[in-house]
């Protein structure tokens, strides 16, 4: 161990999809043909109208300080924007506006969690959750999401790990990387969990608009009482391809959210003004081609899927939202990160172990479907023909 860092860092690791785009970049480099499928973001630009408005707003001055948590009329919007989808009310002083909705996960568990503190999260999962929690000096309990149960937790298992120093729940549907989808009894009996043993939720729904089910992504903020211990955690990254102007936000008791506000004070200052107006923007105006491109991803999906369904060896469910495939590939009898490597070198494509998201991601790759229909057709001939060689 390095003493010359503090302990709380020591077991940081870099995130699985930035260290796969540096190999595939590396490759790149001397020539070779690579098509990315590692990296979790829309390959579509910002929607015109919105980029203009974050244009417009640096040409009107909105180039200086903001209030650390935000702007009054963004966080208007966002309370109204919620408050329409979750089916709850909302005012503006429970909002936080951060730059990308990552600081919504990182503050308010530093707001919340003692050094021993227990925070189960889902594994596979989103892998900066478990590095706060180390970060925090918290004890991470992984809770595994099942494919037996359209990859919802073994709520069994879920339980057994609930005890009294349980002191946060993170769930996150649409999921990162399975698309599953956390179903309203499960829900039910982790706010029967929360109310009973006290913790708190953080419930990361940034793919909530990014959904295939005709229902809409069911929140655990509409259950009875569960308002004031949850933190809902969403932004603009995925749903308006918005990954680069760094804006995301969170909903929380004002109590906490103003403790969060300090945090952002003194660590980040505030968001860019310009990307807070383009937020304005997508959340007030037009909506349809947030629908247009769900149903390009659909029809990826099922391209993707189906494809992947023909490969010996491999076997895929449907996501039910998000823009991953997440195969299980355990008939093939190897590692995952050695046929991730594999699948590089040999065929070209970048795909990510299902590792790179926990100890339960072993049998699991994850690939992402945010990428022409072209590049997924090709992506498949090659896989196929890698696989088969093995
Ligand atoms: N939560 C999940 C589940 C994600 O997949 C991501 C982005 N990959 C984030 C949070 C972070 O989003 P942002 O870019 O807005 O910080």
């Amino acid at each position: 161990m390095d003493s010359s860092f503090a302990s709380r860092i020591q077991t940081l690791v870099p995130e699985g999809a930035y260290e796969a785009m540096a190999k595939a970049q590396q490759l790149e480099a001397v020539g070779r043909d690579i098509i990315h499928l590692e990296i979790g973001q829309p390959d579509f630009e910002t929607f015109a109208h919105i980029a203009s408005a974050g244009v417009q707003a640096i040409t009107d001055g909105h180039t200086r300080y903001t209030p650390s948590s935000g702007l009054t009329d963004l966080k208007q919007a966002i309370a109204a924007y919620t408050a329409a989808r979750v089916g709850q009310t909302y005012t503006a002083d429970q909002v936080v506006v951060g730059p990308g909705a990552k600081p919504l996960l990182f503050f308010p568990m530093m707001a919340l969690l003692e050094e021993g503190d227990e925070v189960i999260y889902p594994d596979p999962g989103f892998p900066s959750y478990r590095a706060i929690i180390e970060t925090m000096g918290a004890q991470p309990i992984p809770a595994p999401l099942v494919e037996a149960n359209q990859f919802s937790f073994d709520m069994d298992a879920f339980m057994a790990s609930v005890n009294e120093r349980t002191r946060l729940v993170i769930i996150n549907a649409p999921s990162n990387p399975t698309g599953g989808i956390l179903e309203p009894v499960d829900l039910e009996k982790i706010a029967a969990a929360a109310h009973k043993y006290n913790f708190w939720v953080l419930s990361d729904e940034i793919y909530s608009r990014l959904a295939y089910t005709s229902d809409a992504v069911p929140s655990i903020c509409s259950l009875p009482g569960m308002q004031a211990r949850t933190i809902l955690v969403d932004g603009f990254s995925k749903t308006y391809a918005m990954t680069g102007w760094r804006l995301g936000f969170g909903l929380m008791p004002e109590s906490l959210a103003d403790k969060v506000g300090l945090l952002l004070t003194h660590s980040v200052g505030c968001t860019a003004g310009f990307t807070q107006m383009a937020g304005i923007e997508a959340l007030q105006g037009p909506q349809q081609q947030v629908d247009e491109v769900r149903s390009i991803y659909l029809k990826r999906r099922d391209m993707m899927v189906d494809g992947l369904n023909q490969i010996t060896g491999v076997h895929c469910l449907k996501p039910l939202g998000a823009f991953y495939a997440f195969p299980n590939v355990s008939a093939l009898g190897r590692p995952v990160e050695d046929l991730a490597d594999y699948l590089l070198n040999r065929a070209g494509v970048a795909v990510l172990p299902g590792t790179a998201f926990g100890e339960h991601g072993e049998g699991f790759l994850r690939l992402c479907y945010a990428t022409s229909t072209a590049n997924i057709t090709e992506a498949l001939d090659r896989i196929r023909l890698a696989l088969n060689e093995l």
